[in-house]
């Protein structure tokens, strides 16, 4: 049986993602920066909430964790790297290559440093899935907080080689300001243009941009596109200062 996945909007542009195994009945929320919407969205679906996974610790990813935890008993696993800096801690700390479970489905931690040192993605290979937190948005990549350029790129690298049709869930609705930056360095590129268009009227009418998949990105993303870290360095520090 396939994930169910529902998106929740928190915050001011944060994803908050319920993946739900029918089968099992296990749900995880994956990085609740807030608690309440979340509560709110699993109880309308029926959902119990068994486990929270964090991608990193930044407040608008955790800091509704101990309130989830605090109303489900649900346990709280994340980077063991940053397992201090995360509100109420963890109860299972991973890094690269560690298994996690939804019921029968199965997905591995990528440890993505770049964006915080610890980073993880999490990738359930045979659903064609991949939660990738502020790594990889929409037209975009997370900003080089903790790391370097040529981290994010191997990163990229990861990610570019997994299945085109890999659905892609991350961590913000940036996908508009992403693209109009997309557009300003790749100008010439129809795919590019034609989901910048397609993005306008969904924003335009209040709607979200994503889930993405690999294969939009590989079309679109200039920084799943650079060819170097040298270029995705550049294009990095171009889009800090980029005022679209
Ligand atoms: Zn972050
Ligand atoms: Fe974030």
């Amino acid at each position: 049986m396939a994930i169910r996945i529902e998106r929740v909007p928190v915050l001011s542009d944060n994803y908050v993602w319920l993946l739900h195994d029918g089968a099992s009945g296990e749900t995880v929320a994956i990085d609740p920066g807030e608690a309440a919407p979340v509560l709110a969205a699993a109880d309308t679906l029926g959902w119990q909430i068994g486990a929270i996974w964090n991608t990193h610790w930044h407040p608008d990813h955790t800091a509704g964790n101990a309130a989830v935890k605090a109303a489900t008993g649900a346990s709280v696993t994340g980077p063991a790297a940053e397992a201090a800096k995360i509100p109420g801690g963890l109860d299972r700390g991973i890094g690269e290559g560690d298994a996690l479970t939804l019921g029968a489905h199965r997905a591995v931690a990528m440890h993505v440093p770049g964006h915080t040192a610890g980073h993880l993605a999490f990738h359930f290979a045979d659903d064609a899935l991949l939660v990738t937190g502020d790594t990889l948005f929409a037209m975009g990549c997370g900003r080089l907080f903790e790391g370097t350029a040529a981290e994010m790129y191997a990163n990229m690298a990861r990610y570019r080689v997994l299945p085109p049709e890999t659905q892609v869930l991350c961590g913000h609705e940036y996908t508009q300001a992403n693209g109009r930056f997309a557009l300003a360095v790749d100008p010439d590129n129809a795919a590019l243009r034609a989901r910048m268009a397609e993005v306008d009227r969904l924003r335009a009418a209040g709607e979200a941009t994503v889930p993405t998949t690999i294969a939009a990105e590989l079309a679109t993303n200039p920084f799943l596109r650079a060819q170097s870290a040298v270029e995705l360095r550049d294009l990095r520090e171009r889009k800090d200062a980029f005022r679209g």
